[in-house]
């Protein structure tokens, strides 16, 4: 009888084998960001004083563990993604964001040349490279706070990701998404003596944008995004809007057109909208989570009670009269949709819904995307499924997304960079790398938007 770690290169063969027009480097992306990888000592970073790019803890820990559980790689970080090839699938350069699982089956570990590899129930499956410290990690602001503290990049350095606002002010069990530690990541970063700013100042954020600009000699960094927590009520006397679009103002103003700007934010009316707009924002992102009117209920209560499904979802749809649509990407977390014990008990009916979703926004010619989840420990729903969703929903996700996208005759949205297997960058979910190459949206093509 095969052990149970056996069974997980079968079910990714299997899986492989099922759905031949899914590209193989997502299926074991896909496995990867579903259920974290452990890491060998020798595949660690020496956190912001080596030559690897650690793992910033950008806005959610994404760990199957908390830092204390996490052995070696609460002391020395984990680098932020890790690039996959070769191996016995032949895999394309697969750029994969890093979720750590200290009992997870996947294992980065070097070989006894000091080669590293991923492992999978002890046979090796590919290469792995690692992101080499940026040159603009290596400075720090004149109070001493690091880049990688204030204006970090993922996505093999294409994006700098703002999370501006540390903490939610949807707070506690009747109010905090079940699917989200932002409140509780802020708390173990502060409990290990982390530096973790709950606001970072708009100063800071723009010396540290400075700092970046003038050691990204290649203009890799080719977006942000500034995101954070809800705003329900207000911060220093300004609400969502303006909280959040006043770090655009001030980097539009200081960098016209440098980067393009992104807002994940809450969806918000359409007055508040265009003031994201007025201030140089170019991408909206107002998530809406899960489609499923019974799950975003029970799953997004402090959503559910200030601003209701509905709405939500009109106030999606009036943001693309501001942004235009393609501009307008909101994100749901695929997985949620299986999670016990209000989840789709089965993968059909979890996908149709999903793309009842999708087809409700492509029609309308806005262009969702989605994130991976990962079951982090410490919220209710991962609490209930350590083990995440299973794999054949979010191979037949990628699959379902991209006849969805071209029944609508849309492409790959604005603002990810490069699609297709080989070529994508966007590391925490594979949507880019399940699209063809040629779908790469033109506004996106290398060149951030233009001066206004
Ligand atoms: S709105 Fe929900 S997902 Fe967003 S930060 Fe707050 S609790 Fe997390």
């Amino acid at each position: 009888m095969p052990s149970r770690s056996e069974n997980r290169t079968q079910l990714i063969e299997s899986l492989m084998e099922r759905f031949p027009h899914v590209p193989r480097e997502a299926v074991i992306k896909e496995d990867l960001l579903r259920g974290g990888i452990a890491f060998d000592e020798s595949a660690l970073s020496d956190n912001e004083g080596g030559e690897v790019k650690p793992k910033s803890y950008f806005i959610f820990s994404f760990d199957h563990g908390t830092l204390p559980e996490l052995g070696a790689a609460a002391l020395r970080r984990p680098p932020e993604e890790i690039v996959l090839t070769g191996g016995p699938y032949e895999l394309r350069r697969t750029v994969v964001s890093v979720r750590v699982n200290p009992s997870s089956p996947y294992r980065v570990a070097a070989d006894d040349h000091g080669v590293l590899g991923l492992y999978l129930d002890g046979a090796r499956i590919s290469d792995v490279g690692l992101p080499p410290m940026p040159d603009y990690y290596r400075h720090t602001l004149e109070n001493g706070k690091s880049v990688m503290e204030v204006a970090p990049t993922i996505q093999w350095g294409y994006l700098i990701y703002l999370t501006v606002f540390r903490v939610c002010q949807y707070f506690g069990a009747k109010e905090e998404c079940q699917y989200c530690d932002i409140n509780h990541n802020w708390r173990q970063h502060k409990a290990a003596g982390r530096p973790y700013t709950g606001v970072k100042p708009v100063e800071e954020v723009l010396e540290a944008l400075a700092i970046i600009d003038k050691y990204d000699t290649s203009k890799s960094s080719t977006a942000y995004t500034l995101t954070g927590g809800a705003i329900t009520s207000q911060i220093g006397g300004k609400d969502e809007a303006d909280f959040y679009g006043q770090y655009a103002k001030a980097i539009e103003e200081r960098f016209p057109g440098r980067w393009i700007g992104k807002v994940v934010a809450q969806a918000l009316p359409k007055a508040d909208v265009q003031r994201f707009h007025d201030y140089g924002v170019r991408i909206y992102h107002p998530n809406y989570e899960v489609w499923d009117p019974y799950l975003f209920e029970r799953y997004c209560p402090g959503k559910e009670r200030y601003v209701g499904r509905d709405e939500w979802h009109r106030r999606i749809l009036d943001s693309a009269e501001v942004f235009g649509p393609r501009n307008v990407i909101p994100n749901f977390v695929a997985g949620v949709e299986m999670a016990e014990p209000f989840g789709f008990k089965t993968v059909d009916e979890a996908i149709d819904s999903t793309v009842e979703g999708l087809q409700y926004f492509m029609s309308r010619g806005i262009t969702p995307r989605f994130t991976t989840w990962c079951p982090e420990p410490t919220t209710p729903l991962g609490k209930a499924n350590p083990q995440g969703a299973p794999l054949e929903y979010h191979v037949r996700l990628l699959e379902a997304y991209r006849a969805t996208l071209e029944a609508n005759g849309l492409t790959s949205p604005p603002g990810y960079g490069p699609a297709g297997p080989g070529n994508a960058v966007f590391s925490v979910s594979s949507f880019m790398d399940s699209l063809p190459a040629e779908s790469a949206a033109p506004e996106d093509a290398d060149a951030p938007t233009q001066p206004r």
